[in-house]
């Protein structure tokens, strides 16, 4: 039987999670057991911090669909750190089950770099997004339930601003009719699912720093407009306590172990085309009080992930990643030099040499920060010499740190060139800088987003996005951090824009305030906040067999 990432997985032996904690530095105490391999942490029963852990942020350039292995790479990487004697904690998202049952697969790392119980990890996990959707769908039927008792707080049926959610991907959800069926069955209007991990409540949680926190910012979220068009929020309904309630066990982090016995915190988990895609401050802020480095990951690539973490995270977390792995691969590098996605195992060096582009671009972007990025190259079987060497030349003549990556094939072995190389970087002071300020006027904001990390000429806005913008002024609600909604696959937003594209104007058709998280969120193209499956789902592979064991999930 070929390898795949599932049988790797099943056939590693786990440590029981207590000495994985105790490798950690958390205490019993502070343990609450999901069984053998899991645990979640009561971070309030931790010892004072005695480290305050240096950051590696794991981005990529614009991926393929099938992804470019950041979650391998980072798993990797925290596991090369381990071999060479390090304190290392590596911080991960939590998968959700849409891609997972769709097409991009799960989000536990691939090969000999991952993090186990992968089933466990990739399926229902510890049970957090199923509170987060919980949590959401409470609001829902607070609101529906307050327009059927009276409406004492003058809701708009027509502006309720606050969506369903549902951890699957269910594009006949996405524009709904609810309360149909005369005066008993709630007030009829028109509604929406959105997927979870766009839900601001999982932003809310992955930005709030403590039970407290949380709850204050719930209570910020804007759920709906009056008739007079005035924001109603979850305080106003008076549930921000319930909400909280819901998600105490789910604002926990989640502690679990890569295949080479690494502490890891995997917690949170919004998408970075859609949300601001970065684990948890929780899972962040614990992993850095307990390791004395945290390798952890953003979605997509540094236009994405790397911009969000950068801006949003960062900012409100007030730190700043001390070092930044850029992962790129030949088959991705093939693809933006014009290859057809079915012809990336094709031998080209050619093709990868025209699609460096990409990968300059979001070296440049990672610069603008102040970090000095080291690449890791992501080596597939399939890569030939020629491929590979064109872009370790690339490197050499352009001055960028590049380590050849091997830790699908060879676990954390694989990875201790690039260890090596972040391990200088970490050593040398970092002049970081945010590219714009939060009190900067919107149209500023995206016009820094969409210039300096695009490499886009400017940005328009649809007569809908200008009358928000409006609204948003009068609120006074702009001085708030941008989260773009954008297509992971271009730097522009047409997804079929491959490479470098330039002087490419960005579209804003929609601007959503998303006061509890506190960001704007800016829905570029035709980007969907309800994905959809595709034609030959992945779910199709999928199966169990008589002793329980999953088949078939990569
Ligand atoms: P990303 O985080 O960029 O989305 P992942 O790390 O989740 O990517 O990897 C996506 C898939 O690609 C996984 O199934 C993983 O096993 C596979 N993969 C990653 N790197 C390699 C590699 N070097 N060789 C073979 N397969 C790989």
């Amino acid at each position: 039987m070929p390898f795949t990432d599932l049988s790797i997985a099943t056939s590693a032996t786990m440590l029981p999670i207590q000495e994985i904690a105790d490798k950690a530095g958390i205490p019993r105490k502070a343990l609450e057991l999901y069984g053998n391999f899991k645990a979640k942490i009561d971070v309030s029963s931790l010892p004072p911090a005695t480290k305050n852990g240096k950051v590696v942020l794991v981005t990529a350039i614009s991926p393929t669909p099938a992804g470019e292995g950041k979650s391998t790479v980072t798993v990797g990487l925290a596991d090369a750190f381990n071999q060479l004697k390090e304190s290392v904690i590596v911080a991960l998202r939590e998968p959700s089950l849409g891609p997972v049952m769709g097409m991009k697969g799960g989000a536990t790392g691939g090969g000999f770099a991952q993090v186990l119980p992968m089933e466990d990890i990739n399926l229902h996990f510890t049970g957090d997004i199923h509170a987060i959707t919980t949590a959401n769908n409470a609001l829902s039927a607070f609101i529906d339930n307050h327009l059927h008792q009276g409406n004492e707080l003058n809701l708009d049926p027509r502006r309720i601003a606050w969506k369903r959610v549902l951890d699957m991907n269910d594009r006949a959800l996405r524009q709904i009719t609810i309360g149909l069926g005369g005066p008993l069955q709630g007030v009829p209007r028109q509604d929406g699912f959105d997927i979870t991990v766009a839900s601001e409540i999982m932003a809310v949680l992955c930005l709030a720093t403590s039970l407290e926190d949380l709850k204050e910012k719930l209570a910020q979220m804007v759920i709906a407009y009056t008739y007079d068009k005035e924001p109603v929020t979850v305080r106003q309904l008076g549930v921000e306590g319930a909400l909280t309630m819901l998600l105490k066990d789910a604002f926990k982090p989640n502690l679990v172990q890569t295949i080479e016995g690494t502490p890891a915190i995997i917690h949170g988990g919004p998408f970075a085309n859609i949300a601001h895609g970065c684990n948890s401050l929780m899972a962040t802020n614990t992993a850095r009080r307990l390791a004395d480095i945290v390798v952890t990951e953003a979605g997509f690539g540094a236009d994405l992930g790397a911009e969000k973490f950068m801006h949003i995270k960062s900012r409100k977390g007030n730190f700043h990643p001390d070092a930044v792995v850029i992962v790129a691969t030949v088959r991705a590098l093939k693809m933006h030099g014009g290859v057809a996605k079915n012809e990336l195992t094709h031998p080209n060096a050619d093709a990868v040499r025209r699609g460096m582009t990409n990968l300059a671009k979001h070296v440049d972007t990672v610069r603008q920060f102040g970090i000095e990025p080291v690449i890791a190259l992501n080596r597939f079987m399939t890569d030939q010499e020629d491929e590979m060497h064109a872009i370790m030349e690339w490197a050499q003549e352009n001055g960028v740190k590049i380590a050849l990556t091997n830790v699908w094939e060879q676990g954390g072995k694989g990875g201790l060139e690039l260890a090596k190389l972040v391990q200088q970087e970490l050593m040398k002071p970092t002049e970081f800088k945010l590219l714009y300020d939060e009190t900067d006027s919107v149209e500023e904001k995206l016009r820094v987003i969409v210039q300096q990390v695009y490499g886009g000429a400017g940005v328009q806005l649809t007569d809908n996005a200008k009358r928000k913008l409006n609204e948003l002024k009068k609120y006074g609600w702009d001085a708030l951090p941008i989260c773009m909604a954008k297509t992971q696959y271009s730097l522009s937003d047409q997804p079929s824009l491959l490479g470098r594209p330039e002087g490419f104007t960005i579209t804003i058709r929609d601007i959503i305030p998303k006061l509890g998280a506190g960001f704007l969120v800016c829905l570029t193209g035709d980007i969907m906040t309800m994905p959809g499956l595709p034609k030959q789902p992945a779910a199709l592979k999928m199966d169990i067999d008589a002793a329980g064991n999953a088949v078939g999930l990569f």
